[in-house]
């Protein structure tokens, strides 16, 4: 346990060439940390880095364009949508408690990387009980590892 503690916080994952700068406004810095460091862990090279192609915030209602999101989306707590000019922002509809949120803030970082929903894990319903909201499936580590990390 310890090892794999130690193994966690020292790793140091290698930079993609093509990351996505990711900036967290409006108290959301430590939900948008841990969602930015669970894409990053799952796919193995870092993805989401510090910078302004996504910026995360409160829903003040005026969005930047259409929403990533399938239009049979379940009730949804946060929308990501694709501005006009390239970049992409989440809005945050409906804040829950912090962990609630760092996977609300996956889920919505997946739809901005193509990802479809999953039955469990972060491509799932984060609001339903007695899930993993902790993992993704293969396909999706194997695809984004193909876009990202090679
Ligand atoms: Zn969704």
């Amino acid at each position: 346990m310890v090892a794999l503690v130690l193994w966690t916080v020292f790793r140091t994952l290698p930079a993609s060439d093509k990351a996505i700068g990711v900036n967290a406004l409006d108290g959301y810095a430590e939900e948008t940390k841990s969602a930015m460091d669970n894409w990053n862990g799952w796919v193995g090279c870092k993805i989401f880095v510090s910078g302004d192609d996504v910026v995360i915030k409160s829903d003040d209602g005026d969005p930047c364009g259409d929403p990533w999101r399938p239009e049979d989306e379940w009730d949804h707590a946060a929308t990501a949508y694709r501005c006009p000019n390239g970049s992409s922002e989440i809005l945050i509809s409906n804040p829950g408690n912090v962990n609630t949120q760092a996977c609300i803030i996956s889920h919505e970082l997946g739809h901005i990387l193509g990802r479809q929903h999953a039955r469990v894990g972060a491509m799932a319903n984060c609001l339903a009980d007695e899930q993993n909201r902790l993992s993704v499936r293969d396909e999706d580590v194997a695809a984004l590892k193909k876009e990202f990390c090679e």
